[in-house]
This record gives C-alpha cells, sequence and structure tokens, in this order.
C-alpha cells in the first residue's frame, strides 16, 4: 500500500549513523526552534477528521519528512464504524444587531463547532443561545467543540464575550460543506533489518490547539527525519491519523501489518512544562512499557507513569482486546489535566521549544534501547575475565565516567549468560541503558562477550 519514498530508499545506502550519536548531536535551540517554528505555521490551519484542512497540514509535515498520503472513501465501512462525509470549512461568521462582525472563524478557527452543518439565516439570541459553547468555569478561552457524528451548527466563544451579547437579531453564516469524499492519513515505513515494526502515532485532526495535537504531529515527523538517517534493528512506522476513526480505519484496512507491530508509542502533549507522563500499554510489561521508564528512571527529571486505562489517545484503538498491540504513550502532562486543554488556551505559548527538545531526546532513548536491547553471553564466565590485559580496565581512569564504564562491564559479565537482557541489566544495576551498552559494545570488540541472536 505505501510506496517507499525514494529519499527514504537512498538513506539507506548512505552513511547510517548510530542513534547514540543523534541523541548526543541533539542541539537543543536549534531544535526547538524548528520544531516551534512548524507548529507556528500548523497552528492557524483549520484541522478536523477529515478535509482540506487535515491534507494541508500532512503537506507542511512532509517537508519535515517524506510521508505518504493516503485516502479513504466516505463510507468505507472499517470495523464498527463508517468513514464519515468530509468536512470543508469556508467561512463561519456571527454579526451582531448593528451588523458588526462578532465572531469570525478566520481570524480563530475554534470560534466554529468543529463538523458544523451548513447554516444562514438570522435568528433571535435566545435561539441562537442553543447553538454557543462557552466554558462558565473558564470564562476567558474559547472551548474546543466537535460534532462529527450528529449534524449540528454552532459556535464557540469565551464565555465573557458571551455574556456581553444583547438580545436582538444576530445573522449567521456557516459556510461549510459535508460531501462524499474521503478521510486523509499520512503515513511513513522506515525499513530496517527486521520485518516487526515499532509504531510511532499522532493525531492530527484538532484545529488551533498547539499542545494537543501539534506537538505530537511535529515531534513525530521530527523523529521520523532523524531515525531516516539511523542505522535501524527495527522497521518503523509512523502514522499521521485523525484521532479514533482514523487509527481504527488504518487498522481495519491493515490488519496483516498491524500483526507485526512489537512496539509502539502514541504521541501527544509533548510541549508544555509537565514533567514526562508515560502510560503503560494494555499489556502492562511489555518490552516498551520497561523501555519507556527505564529512559525516564534515568532522565534525572521527575516523571510519571501510570497504567493502562481504556481512554485516551489511539492507543486505545491499538490496545483494544482484538490486537492488544504493545502500544503505550508518552506525553508530557495527561491530556485534561492542564486547565488550556481543548480551549483557546492551549496556543502557541503554552508549548516551549525546550520541552519539545526534551520529549524529542526522550524517544529517541526510547528507541535506543529497543534497537540494542540484545541478550549476550559471556565468553569467559567462569571467573572475571582479566580485563586489564585487554585494555579494558582503567589504564587512563580516575574519571567517574571511566569508572561508570567499569562497573557496567562487570554487571554485563556478570549477568550475561544467555537469559538477560541488557535492559534486564540495567533494570537490575539501575545503570543508564547507554553505559551498559557501550561496556557490552567494548566487550564484544574484545571476544569477551557474543550476542545471542543478533538480527540486524
Ligand atoms: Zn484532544
Amino acid at each position: 500500500m505505501t510506496a517507499m519514498p525514494a529519499s527514504t530508499a537512498r538513506a539507506r545506502s548512505d552513511h547510517l549513523v548510530d542513534i547514540r550519536e543523534v541523541v548526543d548531536a541533539l542541539d537543543p535551540q536549534t531544535a526547538g526552534a524548528e520544531m516551534h517554528a512548524i507548529i507556528r505555521e500548523l497552528y492557524p490551519i483549520c484541522r478536523s477528521i477529515t478535509g482540506e484542512g487535515l491534507r494541508r497540514s500532512l503537506r507542511v509535515l512532509q517537508r519535515v519528512a517524506p510521508l505518504t498520503l493516503h485516502e479513504v472513501a466516505t463510507g468505507t465501512a472499517v470495523f464498527d464504524w463508517t468513514v464519515p462525509r468530509e468536512w470543508n470549512l469556508t467561512a463561519a461568521r456571527l454579526s451582531g444587531p448593528d451588523g458588526e462582525v462578532i465572531l469570525d472563524a478566520d481570524r480563530m478557527n475554534l470560534h466554529v463547532l468543529n463538523y458544523s452543518a451548513p447554516f444562514r439565516g438570522k435568528v433571535r439570541l435566545d435561539e441562537l443561545e442553543k447553538h454557543l459553547f462557552s466554558l462558565p468555569e473558564q470564562p476567558s478561552y474559547i472551548p474546543y467543540r466537535t460534532s462529527y457524528y450528529k449534524e449540528d451548527w454552532g459556535f464557540c466563544l469565551s464565555h465573557d464575550q458571551r455574556a456581553r451579547l444583547r438580545p436582538g437579531e444576530y445573522e449567521v453564516l456557516i459556510d461549510t460543506s459535508l460531501t462524499d469524499g474521503s478521510l486523509t492519513y499520512g503515513e511513513l515505513v522506515l525499513p530496517g533489518a527486521l520485518t516487526d515494526e515499532v509504531l510511532v502515532s499522532a493525531h492530527c485532526c484538532h484545529p488551533s490547539l498547539a499542545n494537543d495535537n501539534l506537538s505530537g504531529m511535529v515531534l513525530a515527523a521530527t523523529l521520523a527525519r532523524l531515525l531516516g538517517g539511523v542505522a535501524r534493528r527495527y522497521t518503523y512506522r509512523f502514522l499521521f491519523v485523525p484521532g479514533t476513526i482514523g487509527s481504527i480505519a488504518w487498522l481495519a484496512l491493515n490488519e496483516e501489518k498491524a500483526r507485526r507491530i512489537a512496539h509502539g508509542l502514541v504521541v501527544a502533549g509533548v510541549g508544555d512544562a509537565g514533567r514526562l507522563t508515560y502510560k503503560r500499554s494494555r499489556r502492562g510489561d511489555a518490552e516498551i512499557d520497561r523501555a519507556a521508564i527505564q529512559v525516564l528512571a534515568q532522565s534525572g527529571q521527575d516523571y510519571d507513569v501510570r497504567d493502562f486505562t481504556p481512554y485516551g489517545y489511539d492507543e486505545r484503538q491499538y490496545c483494544s482486546p482484538g490486537f492488544d498491540l504493545a502500544v503505550g504513550s508518552l506525553t508530557r502532562t495527561p491530556h485534561g489535566e492542564y486547565p488550556e486543554y481543548h480551549t483557546s488556551g492551549d496556543n502557541l505559548d503554552l508549548v516551549r521549544p525546550d520541552r519539545l527538545v526534551d520529549s524529542l531526546r526522550r524517544y529517541l532513548e526510547v528507541f535506543e534501547v529497543l534497537e540494542s536491547n540484545l541478550t549476550y553471553v559471556n565468553l569467559f564466565p567462569r571467573g572475571e575475565p582479566q580485563l586489564g590485559k585487554r585494555g579494558l580496565y582503567g589504564s587512563v581512569g580516575g574519571g567517574s565516567h571511566t569508572a561508570a564504564t567499569q562497573i557496567a562491564m562487570l554487571w554485563v559479565l556478570n549477568l550475561s549468560d544467555g537469559s538477560h537482557s541488557l535492559l534486564d541489566i540495567a533494570e537490575r544495576s539501575k545503570m543508564p541503558f547507554a553505559d551498559l551498552r557501550r561496556a557490552a559494545q567494548a566487550l564484544e570488540a574484545a571476544r569477551l562477550l557474543r550476542a545471542k541472536d543478533r538480527s540486524g
């Protein structure tokens, strides 16, 4: 279904670097500014679960990574759901009794109820009220509201502004269309030595919301670009899908491919100032769960781990019982737990370049763990092998880094009996995975260690 983009195919034969080099080379300022610039470009576009806004947004992401756009026709049955009619917005304006424009989706697209049916006419305030949405508890924010599966029209506005509406006749112009068309999603596959896949999935259906939606889209696209130049054991599949219906459609149309997904992460809400939060897969103790928790535990920062729940983002679909894929979700503050969530407060200021880069780094580190979580066999298991005569024991020593590397070597040698992976060793030793990995590479080069069933 997905043709391999030429640039990806080329990248395989070019010099491929180790994922650790990519992590170490991350320049927080440049990477943060680049990601934030794309978020700013995407912010004003009126996205939804279908339509031109979604397509335009995916085309912007194509400048970051060579994803392919796919279309699924209106009416296509996808498990228990049906791909809806395509929604497009031309204009949405509310004018007051004196003819003044009160709300204009051109200025802020949250003002139009997302998926609003077309409507044009004059209505009295008491009738209009039935079609207005505001937040009495957060009176300065415009709420984000949708009506995908029930035909309705409406406007969203701040409660402060709503309170100022005077009685009289209002002119409603909602120039939208709901027609047979298609649902669009983006996909990029980076082949690795293994056909087993790592899934990265981001939802991309929200209009002007920066953290919930745009941060995940841009982080996923940036990851795809960076991993394109990395030597890969796993195959990586990136999906940019409208929430719920998009992931359900992909699963329904790609059941065979879905079976190859060995590990996965749903990306969302990765730019706010809050701590990183990992939500476990439905399985709870899958390798992806352990890898993510290991990275967070070694990050030196406060973090949180949550058990799986059947609500949230598209992990709900990937972890539905008929698939039960090992897919967790790595976010910062979880959805619904910050006051700006699903309001106009989730704007460009809420997303911080430095937090985007911190999140990007942790994603790369999780993939580093997956990529190099091999099980080794100590070839000199009786007594410790003599490291000094092989140049592996602190001849240049003294530094704490050297000491850590040596302790890491002792852990790897001791536990590499063919039944402990590097991640097992990291959990037991509480040492950073990267140190253990470096130690294992040095020991393997000195022929003290052999990888069991190395693939790739
Ligand atoms: Zn959302």
